[in-house]
C-alpha cells in the first residue's frame, strides 16, 4: 500500500499576548466579548452575527478581510482578538483515502482527528480528550492516561481545519454550499469520552450546527459514548444529535470487562437511559457499536441477547471488526463468525452492518488512536490485567 506524508506546519500566530482567541466562543460569550472590548450595546446583536458568519461561514482569519466592518472597527477586533485554530502536525493520507491529521494543541498536547471520504458523503471523526479516563481494555486510547479536555475552539478547530485541508470554504463572495459536501457529517469517535468534556462537547456542537456558520444538521452529528448514563438525558436535551454507544457485551460479567464503566452503570441502567433518547433528542435510532473479538463476545448466544435486550429500541447494530493494534490483548474474530452474527442480528429485524476498517495502513481505524508523542501509558502488564488475562 502507499502511504503519502506530508508534513504542513501552519506557522502560529505571534502570541497574542492578552488577545481573546473567539474560535469556540458561544454567540453569547462573542457577543459579550465583543462589548467588553467596546461595541456599542446596541450594536452587539448586530456585530456578532456578522463575526460569526465570517468565523464560520467564510472561513476567515483575517480581520482585514471582513470587509463589511469599517476599517476602525476592525483595527478595535484586531487589536483585541484572534481567530486561531490548534496546529496540523502531520497528514498521512491511507491508500483508500482515508486522511489522519495529528494535531496540536495548546501545552503542546497532540491529538488526532480522521478523515473518512465516501461515495455519498464525508465522515470526520474528531477527539474530545487527549487520552482518555476510562480503560475499555480492546482500546488503544485507553492505554493512554487523560491528560485534559478539550476546548470547545480546539474541537470546533478540527472541523475547520478538516474543512481548510479540503478546500471546503466558500470561494470570497460565493454562498456557502449546501449540497454534496465532502465534510458532511461529524462523529464524536476519535480520542477520549465526549459526555465527560460535556460543556465543551456542547458549545462546540452547537457552533457547528449553527445555521449561520458550518450549519451541519443535528443529524449529521453523532456522539458515542462508553456509557455515561447520567449524561445521556443532558445530551438528548442540549445537544440533540444522533446516539451511538460502544455497548460491546451481552453480560455484565464481560462488559465490565471490556468496558469497565459498566461496573458504575451496569446494562440494564444503560439500556434504560437508551431507551428515553429517542424521545428526548427526538431522533430515530440508536447505534449500537459492538466490537467482534474472537472468543469473547461474539457467539451466537451473544447475537441472540443482544437482540433480546434492546428490544423495544429503534436501533442499528454496527458491527466493527477489531482493530489491532501493538500489545493488544485481543484478536479479530473470524470473517465467517462475524457474517453469522450479523445474520441472527439482521434476521431479528436490525440493521448490522459491519464496519469495514479504513485507514489501517495509517493507524486511523477505530480505535487505534494514540498520540504516540504521549509517554504517560499504562504498561502491557496492567492492559492484560485489566482485560483480565494478567
Ligand atoms: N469514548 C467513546 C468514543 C470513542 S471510541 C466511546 O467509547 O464510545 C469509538 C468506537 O471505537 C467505540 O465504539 C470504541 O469502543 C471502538 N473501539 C475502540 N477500540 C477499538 C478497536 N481496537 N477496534 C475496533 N473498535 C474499537
Ligand atoms: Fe475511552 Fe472510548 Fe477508548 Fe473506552 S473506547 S477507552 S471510553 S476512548
Amino acid at each position: 500500500m502507499t502511504i503519502t506524508q506530508d508534513v504542513v506546519t501552519i506557522p502560529r500566530k505571534l502570541p497574542g499576548g492578552d488577545r481573546i482567541n473567539l474560535v469556540g466562543l458561544t454567540r453569547d460569550q462573542l457577543r459579550d466579548a465583543l462589548i467588553a472590548a467596546g461595541t456599542p450595546e446596541r450594536q452587539a446583536k448586530m456585530r456578532t452575527g456578522q463575526v460569526w458568519q465570517w468565523i464560520y461561514q467564510k472561513g476567515v482569519r483575517d480581520f482585514s478581510a471582513m470587509t463589511n466592518l469599517a476599517k476602525e472597527y476592525r483595527a478595535l477586533l484586531a487589536a483585541n482578538f484572534v481567530i486561531e485554530l490548534p496546529e496540523i502536525v502531520s497528514r498521512n493520507v491511507s491508500a483508500d483515502g482515508t486522511r489522519k491529521y495529528l494535531i496540536r494543541i495548546a501545552g503542546g498536547h497532540e491529538v488526532e482527528t480522521v478523515y473518512i471520504p465516501e461515495e455519498t458523503r464525508g465522515t470526520l471523526c474528531i477527539s474530545s480528550q487527549v487520552g482518555c479516563t476510562l480503560t475499555c481494555t480492546f482500546c488503544h486510547t485507553g492505554t493512554q492516561k487523560l491528560v485534559r479536555n478539550l476546548t470547545a475552539g480546539e474541537i470546533v478547530g478540527q472541523v475547520m481545519l478538516a474543512r481548510d485541508d479540503l478546500g471546503e470554504w466558500p470561494a470570497p463572495g460565493r454562498a456557502p454550499k449546501v449540497e454534496a459536501r465532502l465534510l458532511s457529517n461529524v462523529v464524536l469517535m476519535g480520542m477520549g469520552e465526549p459526555l465527560y468534556n460535556f460543556d465543551n462537547v456542547r458549545d462546540a456542537m452547537k457552533i457547528v450546527m449553527d445555521g449561520e456558520g458550518i450549519s451541519l444538521s443535528r443529524r449529521r452529528i453523532t456522539l458515542s459514548t462508553s456509557g455515561v448514563v447520567p449524561e445521556i438525558a443532558r445530551a438528548a436535551e442540549e445537544i440533540g444529535c444522533l446516539l451511538a454507544v460502544s455497548f460491546h457485551a451481552t453480560t455484565d460479567a464481560v462488559r465490565d470487562k471490556l468496558v469497565p464503566i459498566n461496573r458504575k452503570w451496569n446494562i440494564a441502567q444503560l439500556l434504560e437511559a437508551l431507551r428515553a433518547y429517542p424521545k428526548l433528542s427526538n431522533s430515530e435510532r440508536i447505534t449500537f457499536e459492538y466490537v467482534m473479538l474472537k472468543g469473547v463476545n461474539d457467539s451466537d448466544a451473544d447475537a441472540r441477547r443482544l437482540v433480546a435486550l434492546i428490544r423495544g429500541i429503534p436501533a442499528k447494530i454496527n458491527l466493527i471488526p477489531f482493530n489491532e493494534w501493538p500489545g493488544a490483548p485481543y484478536e479479530r474474530s473470524d470473517w465467517e463468525r462475524i457474517e453469522s452474527f450479523a445474520d441472527i442480528i439482521y434476521k431479528a429485524g436490525y440493521a448490522s452492518p459491519i464496519r469495514t476498517p479504513r485507514g489501517e495502513d495509517i493507524m486511523a481505524a477505530c480505535g487505534q488512536l494514540k498520540s504516540a508523542t504521549e509517554r504517560a501509558r499504562k504498561s502491557r502488564a496492567q492492559i492484560a490485567e485489566e482485560a483480565g488475562l494478567g
